[in-house]
Formats: C-alpha cells, sequence, structure tokens
C-alpha cells in the first residue's frame, strides 16, 4: 500500500518532536532504497528462510470444516515463524535495515514481552546492542519472556513511572530515541507510530499474504473468497490483506478484540461498532478508542497482542473506504475456537489469533462447502496456557500453579 506522504487518507502521518525529525528521514530514505534493492531483498529472503523457517505452509482443517458443516477453512501458518508468530518477519526486517543504515543498537518496547523477544533474538544474531523498555507492573507478571531477554544479552529496563504499563514504557523508549538516534533503531513491532513505520511494517509483514496467493490455488484451485486476520495494531493483517487488496472477490475481514463487553475498558473495539474516534497520539494519526477530554482509554483483551489503545492506519483507512470489513470477537467465542482448533485440528492457536478463527467458525456454518476461507494464525498458543487454564476453570491445575496463573491472566496491558 503506497501512502502519499505517510498519509492513509486522514489517517497516517509523522506528529514527533522535531529532534527526531533528520531520523525520521533517514529511516524513510533507507527504507525507500532497501525495498527496491535486489541485495536487500536476497538478504531479507534468505534469513526468512533459513532462520525463521518460512515459507509457511497453509494447512486445510478438514476435520473442523467437516464439524461446521459449511465452508472450508485454510489456516496460514505464522505460528511455525521462529519464536512462534508474524512477529519475526517484521524484526528481521528492521534487523538488516538497522545493518544498512551502519547503526550498531536497537531500542523496543513490549508489553506481554513477545515483540521484546523477538526483537533480542534478532539483535543477538545480527550482533546488535538492545534495549528493551517495560513497564514494571509487566516486567514482575511477564517475567518468563524478561529472562529470555536477558539470556538473550538484552538489557531490560523496568519502567516505574505513571501506570507502569507498556503507555509509560513507550514514552520511556521515544525518550532513548531522542538522545541516541544517531547510532540506534527504534524497532517498532506493529504497523503503528510515525511514518514510514506503519508502511514498512507492513511491507515486510506482506510475505505472509504474498505466499497465501501463490499457495492457496495450489492447494485449493482457487484464491480464499474470504480471509480473515486478527487486528491488534494490525501487522498481521496489513501483512495478509495487502497483497489481496486489488482482488475484489476476495473479502478481507479484519477481527479486534471484543474482550467481555462494550463498556469502556472491558474491550479493544476501535474500528467496529463506531467505539473509536479520530485522534492524533503516540506520532500517528488513527481511530483511538478516547474519552470526550481526549484521554487515552484502558483497554481490555483476553489475548495481550490485541489490547492496544489505537490501530494501524492503513486498517483505518481501507475500513472507511468499505475494502476492509471489522468485526470483534469476545472472550468465550475465542476460548471455544481456540478448543476447536485443538480437538479436531491438532494444533494449538494463540488467543490473539483465535479471534480470526472464531469469526470465520461463525461464518462457516452459513457458507457452502465449495466457499473458502483463510485464516491467519499468526501464532502458537503456548504462551497461553496460564491464561486460557484460568479461563476455563481447570480445576485439575496444581493449586500453586492456578495462583500463578492468577497473576498472569491479570495482564491488562497490551502488546506492541
Ligand atoms: C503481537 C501479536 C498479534 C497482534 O499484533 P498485530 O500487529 O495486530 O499483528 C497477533 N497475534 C500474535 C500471535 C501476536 O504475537
Amino acid at each position: 500500500m503506497m501512502s502519499d506522504k505517510g498519509y492513509y487518507g486522514q489517517y497516517g502521518g509523522s506528529y514527533i518532536p522535531e529532534i527526531l525529525f533528520s531520523s525520521q528521514q533517514q529511516i524513510q530514505q533507507a527504507f525507500d532504497e532497501a525495498r527496491q534493492d535486489p541485495d536487500f531483498l536476497q538478504a531479507l529472503h534468505h534469513e526468512w528462510q533459513t532462520y525463521s523457517g518460512r515459507p509457511t505452509p497453509v494447512t486445510h482443517c478438514q476435520r473442523l470444516s467437516d464439524k461446521l458443516g459449511g465452508a472450508q477453512i485454510y489456516l496460514k501458518r505464522e505460528d511455525l515463524n521462529h519464536s512462534g508468530a508474524h512477529k519475526m518477519n517484521n524484526v528481521i526486517g528492521q534487523g538488516l535495515l538497522v545493518k544498512r543504515m551502519g547503526k550498531r543498537r536497537v531500542i523496543a518496547e513490549t508489553g506481554a514481552g513477545q515483540h521484546g523477544v523477538a526483537t533480542a533474538l534478532v539483535a543477538a544474531r545480527l550482533g546488535l546492542e538492545c534495549t528493551v523498555y517495560m513497564g514494571a507492573k509487566d516486567v514482575a507478571r511477564q517475567y518468563p519472556n524478561v529472562f529470555w531477554m536477558r539470556q538473550l544479552g538484552a538489557t531490560v529496563v523496568p519502567v516505574t513511572t505513571g501506570s507502569q504499563t507498556l503507555k509509560d514504557a513507550l514514552d520511556e523508549a521515544l525518550r532513548d530515541w531522542s538522545a541516541s538516534y544517531e547510532d540506534s533503531h527504534y524497532l517498532i513491532g506493529t504497523a503503528c507510530g510515525c511514518a514510514p513505520f506503519p508502511e514498512m511494517v507492513s511491507f515486510f509483514q506482506s510475505v505472509i499474504g504474498q505466499e497465501s496467493r501463490t499457495q492457496m490455488p495450489v492447494l485449493a484451485g482457487q484464491l480464499p473468497d474470504k480471509v480473515y486476520a486478527c487486528v491488534g495494531g494490525g501487522s498481521n493483517a496489513c501483512g495478509m490483506f495487502l497483497p489481496f487488496v486489488d482482488d475484489q472477490n476476495v473479502e478481507l475481514v479484519g477481527v479486534e478484540a471484543g474482550g467481555k463487553s462494550h463498556a469502556p475498558g472491558e474491550h479493544s473495539i476501535r474500528l467496529s461498532d463506531g467505539l473509536g474516534s479520530f485522534g492524533i497520539a503516540q506520532g500517528y494519526a488513527t481511530q483511538f478508542l478516547q474519552d470526550e477530554n481526549g484521554q487515552l482509554s484502558e483497554t481490555h483483551s483476553i489475548a495481550a497482542g490485541l489490547d492496544y489503545v489505537g490501530v494501524s492506519p492503513i486498517l483505518a483507512h481501507l475500513a472507511e473506504e468499505g475494502r476492509v470489513t471489522m468485526t470483534y470477537a469476545q472472550d468465550d467465542a475465542v476460548i471455544e475456537a481456540a478448543r476447536m482448533l485443538m480437538m479436531h485440528e491438532g494444533i494449538i492457536p494463540a488467543l490473539e489469533s483465535s479471534h480470526a478463527l472464531a469469526a470465520a467458525i461463525a461464518d462457516a456454518p452459513m457458507l457452502d462447502k465449495d466457499t473458502h476461507l483463510l485464516v491467519t494464525l499468526s501464532g502458537r498458543g503456548d504462551k497461553d496456557i496460564f491464561n486460557m487454564a484460568t479461563a476455563i476453570r481447570d480445576d485439575a491445575f496444581p493449586t500453586f500453579l492456578q495462583e500463578f496463573c492468577q497473576n498472569y491472566a491479570q495482564t491488562e496491558e497490551g502488546e506492541v
């Protein structure tokens, strides 16, 4: 998707402190050159293949489809990437760009820790220094990820200001970048933030949709009729959708976190049901969840990766244009979808991805058997064991583990 000077309709842009302007221009220029440089693209594909395991397969879910009695469900298996999610596609891409720009250090911010771990992995592989900002509360709640980041050589900085969660970590990362931009790159983990991040992250994630576009005709004899992806910041959705945007017969469905209810603080629905509104924050313009005074709202999702107050300007625009249909799945439907996939296909999905799956599962029975639905399985669910056990109230879980689960399940801040 080509932006118009960083804008997609009224969304996007670059609202950053003056001091970061030259650094932002440098990233823009490096990216514009790199995306057209065959040597860079070859190195990128080589790293995707030999380090992350691409291409990922598409899997036909025969038993699940039969059970639902309607459309055929297929999964694009981003869970089979190194570290278990699509995040790796972007971190490898930006990591190579950092080397190309001659910088020696990366900064990241993380909520639940998934993006922090992916960044620490790639930094270690490419020989870059890595500092990860994380709210002090998240450090306590997500300690296993903190442990691994440190083992990988990253410096994890607990942020003790404000609510001690993702928002505050984001402020600290920006502060660091403002002081260190000459040798450091701020590695944003989703298709949000100032230009060119939405464009760049979507470019690196578009490998998901590009592979799917060639895999579906081989496996199903046609392009998919409908494509689903969950929407946190929007990177896996942009990556899957953008290569299909010009295929007018392919319907694109983005699925947000419906949480527990539509009450403020109980969901992360920004683009469906008119719950979000136009705003400028965190370096860009999009539909944010906010109150009348423009204060960003609290959000909730059972999946940490979808628990975010903003959304990609690219998706906000495509939704406004009517090219992407937005919907949401609520926590209980998400758990049910995850269980159905486990029982019928032997795949343990991430709770984020289970939102996309839940929407496809709701649609499938109403469609006929030669309709083909492709769901982006953005990640694997091993990380969700404690949230899942709490949600289904598994009494067989030993008591000490149950207490641990309760702590874990209280994660209220999301992943960016
Ligand atoms: C982080 C994450 C997401 C949400 O991020 P997007 O930028 O919206 O793709 C979705 N699924 C998984 C498995 C994640 O780890």
